[in-house]
């Protein structure tokens, strides 16, 4: 047998997992993890002999980190022939083929709907084949072990892809259309993680709020209608768990009746996700949104008025195609206006695909970056300020750990989703929820005093 054809014994089986992008790949690696149980982890690339790289496609910069891995991980396989190098995600799934003819150092690329396919792939691979697999096949929305890394918080995805064909989004291509979970296959799955000590859980999708939207026309017998708010009411009604998240939620589907169950559901956390995108109406219509910005304010009024306390949090991005200053000048209004808790800022960045790639009046990265920094000045200073009303409050927050910067602080979250540092001096209290008092708070994170 050549030396580079040889499957690992039991004993050298090991596996480095290496993962970029969203909370759809960290829960995608966990099932890479579940599902190739037989290995052994570690996160050193040098002692793996499989490395598969979970990828994002979301924006340019996410693909150049991938290319220059692939350059650093060519010189490991050089010393080490039977190491095989997988890319999974959403760069496997947009570049298919390509990539394996632009890198011989890669055995193995596979879209996100196509990992439970992983095993039987591998025993092709270590025959020396170089594989594809792509596309989104209907057997992708089934359960799958997985291998949690976090024994107290876990995400959990109820609803694959995405409809929305936002002018900017790779996902409808690299994620496929929406696929909701069955709603029996995901309380079994919590069920079972509360089972193994978890407490929180966070509902995973693209938009969480179309869930159950492909089901009327289903063929899946027995199924009953189901909607997000439905799910929302049979997960909390669930033993043992503590509390609940979910996210994305898309503003334009984003119903009274949602607002409704999450405020009368005491696991539902006060914490909503809800990205804005721009505070301009021209450059919603040009992202494809669907709403306004007006409807987005009238949103968060009501939001707010019912849900006391809640913390919203958004996405923004600045120098979309034909964002002139004005446009710009109306995300800042529109930011200073909604005051959120905080938000993820961005940089267009056009991807293969998407209609917005083909728009003329593309920015230049001066522009982008200028802008960039003057909404980030914007939204830390109003982050800040609103954590700051939270001084002398008390909060309850679920332990999660010590904090690895200092591991005299123990670090939590609050319902809202804000961390909170503190003192103690156990480890018995991971895991709990306990009271603090809030003594500080910064742009990022609060210091409480445990109670
Ligand atoms: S709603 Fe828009 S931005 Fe979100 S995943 Fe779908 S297409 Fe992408």
């Amino acid at each position: 047998m050549m030396k580079n054809l040889k499957f690992p014994g039991q004993q050298d089986k090991i596996l480095n997992v290496i993962t970029f992008g969203c909370q759809m790949n960290k829960y995608d690696s966990e099932t890479i993890a579940g599902l190739l149980q037989d290995y052994s982890l570690t996160d050193k690339p040098e002692e793996a002999n499989l490395i598969l790289i979970n990828t994002c496609a979301v924006r340019q910069h996410a693909e150049d980190k991938v290319y220059s891995l692939i350059g650093r991980l060519s010189l490991i396989k050089k010393d080490n022939p039977d190491l095989k190098i997988g890319i999974c995600g959403c760069m496997a799934e947009q570049y298919g083929e390509n990539l394996l003819k632009r890198f011989s150092v890669l055995d193995l690329v596979i879209g996100p709907d196509n990992i439970y396919k992983l095993p039987d792939l591998l025993q092709e691979i270590y025959k020396g084949k170089r594989i594809v697999s792509i596309g989104h096949p209907a057997e992708s929305v089934r359960s799958l072990p997985t291998k949690r890394v976090d024994k107290i918080k876990a995400y959990v995805p109820i609803v694959l892809g995405c409809n929305n064909y936002c002018s900017y989004c790779v996902v409808p291509w690299t994620r496929g259309n929406i696929r909701s979970r069955e709603p029996q296959e995901i309380l079994n799955e919590i069920k079972n993680l509360v089972n193994s000590g978890c407490q929180e859980v966070t509902l995973l999708g693209q938009n969480v709020n179309d869930y159950g939207c492909d089901f009327k026309d289903s063929q899946i017998s027995g199924l009953k209608p189901i909607d997000f708010c439905k799910l929302l009411i049979m997960v909390n009604e669930l033993d043992g768990l503590k509390r609940i998240r979910f996210i994305t939620s898309h503003p334009k589907n984003f119903k009274s009746e949602l607002i409704n169950t999450i405020s009368q559901l005491q696991k539902v956390c006060e914490y909503i996700h809800l990205p804005l995108q721009s505070g301009s109406n021209k450059i919603l219509k040009l992202m494809n949104r669907g709403y306004t910005v007006e409807f987005y304010q009238q949103l968060v009024e009501d939001i707010r008025q019912k849900i006391p306390g809640v913390s919203i949090t958004t996405d923004l991005i600045v120098g979309f195609p034909g964002e002139e200053e004005e446009d710009f000048n109306q995300t800042l209004k529109a930011v200073e206006e909604i005051r959120f808790d905080s938000a993820f800022t961005f940089k267009f960045s056009p991807r293969p695909n998407t209609l917005s790639a083909t728009y003329p009046d593309q920015l230049t990265s001066e522009v982008k970056q200028n802008r960039l920094e003057r909404l980030i000045a914007v939204t830390s200073r109003i982050a800040k300020e609103r954590n700051s009303r939270l001084i002398e409050k008390i909060e309850e927050i679920l332990v999660e750990g010590r904090n690895p910067k200092d591991t005299s602080f123990f670090m939590g979250r609050t319902r809202t989703d804000k961390i909170v540092f503190f003192k103690a001096s156990t480890d018995s209290l991971i895991g709990k929820m306990v009271k603090v008092k809030i003594i500080g708070s910064g742009t990022f994170s609060l210091k409480g005093e445990l109670l």
